[in-house]
C-alpha cells in the first residue's frame, strides 16, 4: 500500500459508523479535502487546529476494522478516537448518558474450547485497554458538554427522549456482529460479561488493529437505547437530534483541549 504522501504533521482520526455521526464534524471543517479509499472517504483537513482524518467505517466489525487499517497503514494516523451510539447494558446507563471505554471486548468471539471464550486467538487477549491519557481527555471533554446539555441539544429533544441530567461512566464496552434488540440477549450479555456497561458493533475491532499497529485509541458511546425490545424505537431520531450533536461537541472540546 501507499501512503497518501502527506507530510504534514500525523492526523488524529476520528471514525463513526453512521453518517450523521460525521456529518456536523464535516460542516465544521473549513479545508476537508476527500480521499477515497476501499469504498471510503477519508476526510483530510483540519478540526479545531488540528490535523484530522473523519471517516465513515460504516457498521460492524469488518467494516470498521477495515477502515482501521487504512487509517494507520495509509493515513499514518497518530490516534484513533471512536464516536457513536451503544444500547445500554450497565444498570443505570440511561439513554441519554455517555459510556468512555477503558476497554473492549468482542462479546460473539468464541474459539473455546480450544481458547477461553472471547480470547482473540493467538493473542492470549480478551480485553483491550484504551489508551490512558486519551480516555482522560476523552472523559474530561464528555463532563464539560455533559454538564451544560442545553448548549448543545434543543429543548425538544430533551423532552422527547426524556433526557435529565446525562452522566458519564467509563468501563467495558462490548462490541459484536448483531444490533442487541431485545431482553433475552442483553440479560445474556449481562450474565457472560457482568461488568460491560455499553454494547455496540465495531469498538473493539478497531481497539484490536489499533493494539496490532501500536497505536493510541480512545472511544465515547452515547446510550442510543437499552438494548431491549424497544431498542430500534426512535433510534434514527436520537442519532440525528442526540448523539451527532454530543458527538460533535465532545470530540472538538477533545481537540481544543489536548496537547497532542
Ligand atoms: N436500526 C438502525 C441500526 C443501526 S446498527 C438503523 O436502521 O440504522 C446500530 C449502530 O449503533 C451500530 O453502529 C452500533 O455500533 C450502534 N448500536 C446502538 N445500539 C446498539 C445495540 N443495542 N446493539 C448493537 N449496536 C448498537
Amino acid at each position: 500500500m501507499t501512503r497518501t504522501g502527506n507530510t504534514g504533521p500525523r492526523p488524529i482520526a476520528i471514525v463513526a459508523a453512521l453518517h450523521a455521526e460525521i456529518a456536523l464534524l464535516l460542516q465544521a471543517m473549513p479545508d476537508e479535502r476527500r480521499v477515497r479509499v476501499a469504498g471510503r472517504d477519508f476526510w483530510h483537513g483540519h478540526l479545531e487546529g488540528r490535523d484530522v482524518v473523519v471517516v465513515l467505517s460504516r457498521i460492524g466489525k469488518v467494516a470498521a476494522a477495515t477502515t482501521a487499517a487504512l487509517l494507520l497503514d495509509r493515513f499514518d494516523a497518530s490516534a484513533v478516537i471512536f464516536t457513536g451510539v451503544a444500547g445500554g447494558l450497565g444498570a443505570g446507563v440511561a439513554v441519554g448518558d455517555v459510556v468512555v471505554a477503558t476497554e473492549l471486548l468482542q462479546h460473539d468471539l468464541d474459539a473455546s474450547p480450544i481458547f477461553p471464550r472471547h480470547e482473540v486467538p493467538l493473542t492470549g487477549m480478551a480485553r483491550f485497554a484504551t489508551d490512558g491519557a486519551w480516555q482522560q481527555a476523552l472523559a474530561d471533554a464528555t463532563q464539560q458538554v455533559l454538564a451544560k446539555p442545553d448548549a448543545f441539544l434543543g429543548d425538544s429533544a430533551r423532552r422527547e427522549f426524556a433526557l435529565g441530567a446525562p452522566r458519564l461512566h467509563r468501563g467495558l464496552i462490548v462490541s459484536g456482529d448483531r444490533f442487541v434488540s431485545t431482553a433475552a440477549e442483553s440479560t445474556a450479555l449481562r450474565t457472560a460479561l457482568p461488568d460491560a456497561l455499553a454494547v455496540e458493533m465495531e469498538g473493539a475491532a478497531v481497539a484490536q488493529v489499533c493494539h496490532d499497529f501500536g497505536v493510541p485509541f480512545a472511544a465515547l458511546r452515547i446510550v442510543s437505547d437499552r438494548a431491549d425490545d424497544d431498542a430500534h424505537r426512535d433510534f434514527e431520531r436520537f442519532v440525528a437530534d442526540v448523539a451527532s450533536r454530543y458527538s460533535e461537541a465532545i470530540v472538538r472540546r477533545l481537540l481544543m483541549a489536548g496537547t497532542w
